[in-house]
């Protein structure tokens, strides 16, 4: 997309989406046979659009259902290849498992999106400069990881979810994605504009930035 093209569509989100309350879910190290197409279903009913960070050796595996939650008009960036704590490998390596993904998810989706998200949140100076990616942490971590059942999950996006919010979610576990319709009824019901993480990052930062790390307000 040209610089021109590019900023008009800046222009026309920010105008759409101007005095809304905005916030962006994301869901990592996808994606999963069972439970990724069923979080698709939510979404697609509710027709709320999410970022997903995926695995590369799991998009090897499921391509088609990166490709669905790409058409779906959800997101689709990079969580690595391999889900390595980047800070513990060398330049080379971290370039290979943050853009081997990426390469292989923008093949998948015909898409040319530029995030990334290093696993747990790890990064450093060299893991920026290994990539012209831009890296995506979060503001509101639910800790869906660590629970059984979906009520925790949904109540502390109930407590932290606040304007300009990237919210930390898993589609990987059952409890998380059977959390999600309440979390979308109650989200909509505050008033909240469902937004990808660039759709976010456009409008509330001029756009993603290159070697640089965004969480969200
Ligand atoms: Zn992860």
């Amino acid at each position: 997309m040209n610089d021109k093209k590019r900023l008009k569509r800046i222009a026309d989100e920010k105008n759409k989406l101007a005095n809304q309350k905005l916030i962006a879910l994301t869901f990592d190290d996808g994606p999963n046979p069972t439970t990724t197409p069923q979080l698709l279903k939510t979404l697609s009913a509710a027709k709320v659009p999410a970022t997903f960070f995926a695995l590369g050796k799991e998009a090897q595996q499921y391509p088609d259902i990166i490709k669905e939650e790409s058409d779906l008009g959800n997101e689709v960036a990079s969580h690595t290849w391999d889900h390595k704590d980047l800070v513990t490998l060398s330049p080379a390596q971290q370039k290979q498992e943050i853009e081997s993904a990426n390469q292989l998810i923008n093949k998948i989706t015909g898409k040319n999106v530029t995030l990334f998200r290093p696993p747990y949140g790890s990064y450093n100076n060299s893991v920026l400069c290994q990539t012209d990616l831009t890296a995506v942490n979060w503001s509101v971590d639910t800790n869906d990881w660590r629970y059984h059942t979906s009520a925790p999950v949904v109540q502390n996006v109930a407590t932290y979810a606040h304007d300009g919010a990237i919210i930390l979610m898993h589609d990987i576990h059952q409890w998380s994605v059977d959390a999600v319709p309440q979390i979308i009824q109650n989200l909509k019901a505050q008033g909240y504009t469902f937004v990808t993480v660039s759709t976010l990052l456009d409008i509330r930062n001029g756009g993603a930035k290159a070697q640089q790390v965004y969480f969200g307000r």
